[in-house]
């Protein structure tokens, strides 16, 4: 799968099912998709629209994410540039001169009961995974012990 879309596909899930654990401590608001203005614009509509319709490759349909992505230009948005992931992929890649970036944002990443933190990912071969340290894989290896 093109990685662009599987990142999509998994940003969907991830902040779908964050606002279904709202939702069941009755905070009944839906999401909202801003992304970054891309020429890709097309293609994730539409498959925002399929894993609404048809549902993710984990199964579940996306059902509190309102509307479709919203695509601006983040030169034109302080608050897009802010969101922006680049920084926080650097450090997982153990990029020297970022990694404060993510150890600031760490401990305000979505985490489940279990301390898994879903917030965050870590696209490797399960045998990186094993022994990374990133934040992401270490919270599920914690999780499993
Ligand atoms: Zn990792």
């Amino acid at each position: 799968m093109d990685p662009v879309e599987l990142a999509f596909e998994d940003l969907c899930s991830r902040f779908d099912m964050y606002l279904s654990t709202l939702r069941a401590q009755g905070d009944r608001q839906r999401g909202l998709l801003i992304l970054d203005k891309t020429t890709r614009e097309s293609s994730l509509q539409r498959l925002a629209a399929d894993f609404r319709r048809l549902g993710t490759q984990w199964g579940s349909a996306i059902h509190n994410i309102a509307d479709i992505p919203f695509f601006v230009d983040s030169r034109a948005s302080r608050l897009t540039q802010c969101a922006d992931a680049s920084p926080t992929l650097c450090s997982v890649d153990s990029t020297p001169a970022i990694p404060s970036i993510l150890d600031l944002i760490a401990g305000r990443l979505y985490a489940s009961e279990d301390g898994v933190i879903h917030g965050l990912s870590h696209k490797t071969q399960a045998s990186i995974a094993l022994h990374c340290m990133c934040p992401a894989c270490l919270s599920r290896r914690l999780a499993r012990t």
